[in-house]
């Protein structure tokens, strides 16, 4: 059973070519600068030379049929014909409340993607585009939606409400959704499944720190708490995000600099975190460690600040749970960098955490990583939201 994994960007669209017998990756590829001058499909095939098309991709449309024209090319693709693919399966970054599962696209579907644009502006339109274009371009096959918010839909009411009027959540929703679901409920099923724990009662907290971050806690592979909230702003310290922040910054930025709400959300999103709090050194962890061991002390300030966010929220989640198994690092910093992860472990002392630096001097590979005498486990279990997706567009096709 072939399934194409496809997650589409405002002018991007990533897709996949999973084999199911054996999760082995047959192709993938990338579209860029969908709707702009110069858009180019980039293709990877196991065993073959890269493939590049350059040619105009005035919609998400015509970079669908170019990703099908390049499967089936006869030297550089990997089907006959796009009959051997059995289902797609999408990732759809915003479903609100309507759904926690993954589901087959139909119109009840669509309608609640389109609901959600105002939530997720960027994501969801481009998520409803791709869908549509593969609707039109390999007609009668079955469309799956995987959600970014599904995973942390689990979450109790005292996780995910607001301390506002209640109106606000009642007319339009306003709550915590957190995000990265799919990557959450990926991580914390191999954290199960990799150190041997109970499925049923298992106490997991996940972080995932990539260039956009957050922490998961699960019990028995249901959500129960996550860092980001309406929109992924809330939470760690990213890449560019602030994470969490007293709300009056935002007033007293605006007052003080004659700027709006959005352009001080921009700031917020975009020049913060790391970026914004080593003075703008990067808001790529290696430059930053690479600035701060030049003695840059505002880059220490943003990686220990980085650090420490981390170890609050596992020590937040570590109570919310009463108590944790197994502590997991996924994602390009969680995956790469063994300095963050030991920075982030010093603070956890406290739960019997005990890290092993020669296991942690690891990268990208399912790992222990703690000392066989950790209270806890620490794993390093590098995530795979397209595989993911994959296994959910089997469950509800096959
Ligand atoms: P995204 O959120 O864009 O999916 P990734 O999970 O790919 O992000 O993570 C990207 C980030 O991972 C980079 O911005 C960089 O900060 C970090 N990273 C990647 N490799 C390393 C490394 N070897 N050491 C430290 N950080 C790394």
């Amino acid at each position: 059973m072939k399934i194409l994994v496809i997650n589409c960007g405002s002018s991007s669209l990533k897709y996949q070519l999973i084999d199911m017998d054996d999760e082995s990756v047959i192709a993938k590829g990338l579209c860029e600068r969908i709707g702009i001058d110069g858009s180019v499909l980039t293709q990877t095939v196991p065993g073959k030379d890269k493939y590049v098309i350059e040619q105009p991709m005035p919609s998400h449309n015509e970079a669908i049929k170019l990703v099908m024209d390049a499967l089936e090319d006869p030297e550089h693709g990997v089907i006959r014909s796009t009959d051997e693919i059995s289902a797609i399966g999408h990732r759809v970054v915003h479903g609100g409340t309507s759904f926690s599962e993954s589901c087959v696209v139909d119109e009840n579907v669509k309608q609640v993607i389109r609901d959600h644009f105002d939530l997720a502006p960027l994501h969801n339109p481009a998520n409803l585009m791709g869908i549509e274009a593969c609707e039109a371009g390999m007609p009668g096959k079955k469309n799956v939606a995987v959600w970014d918010t599904g995973f942390g839909m689990a979450i109790p009411e005292k996780a995910y409400m607001y301390a506002i009027p209640y109106e606000y959540y009642e007319k339009y929703g306003i709550r915590r959704y957190g995000f990265h679901g799919t990557s959450h409920m990926f991580v914390s099923g191999e954290a199960i499944k990799f150190a041997g724990l109970d499925p049923k009662a298992a106490k997991v907290i996940v972080c995932h720190l990539g260039n956009g971050g957050s922490v998961s806690a699960s019990i028995g592979g249901k959500c129960v708490d996550t860092s980001m909230g309406l929109t992924p702003l809330e939470g760690l310290i990213m890449g560019t995000r602030s994470g969490d922040i007293d709300a009056s910054v935002v007033q007293f930025i605006c007052n003080k600099e004659g700027k709006s709400v959005d352009d001080v959300l921009t700031i917020l999103n975009k020049k913060s975190g790391i970026l914004g709090l080593s003075g703008g050194v990067s808001s790529d962890f290696r430059d930053v460690e690479a600035a701060a061991a030049e003695g840059n002390h505002k880059a220490e300030v943003a990686l220990e600040a980085f650090a420490y966010r981390v170890a609050k929220y596992i020590g937040a989640y570590t109570a919310a749970m009463n108590g944790v198994d197994a502590i997991a690092f996924t994602a390009g910093v969680g995956e790469n960098d063994k300095k963050t992860r030991k920075n982030i472990c010093s603070y956890l002392g406290y739960l019997g955490v005990e890290i092993d630096d020669e296991a942690n001097d690891v990268r990208g590979k399912n790992a222990v990583i703690s000392t066989a005498d950790s209270k806890v486990k620490v794993l390093l279990l590098p995530t795979n939201e397209e595989l993911a997706i994959a296994r959910e567009t089997k469950r509800l096709t096959e």
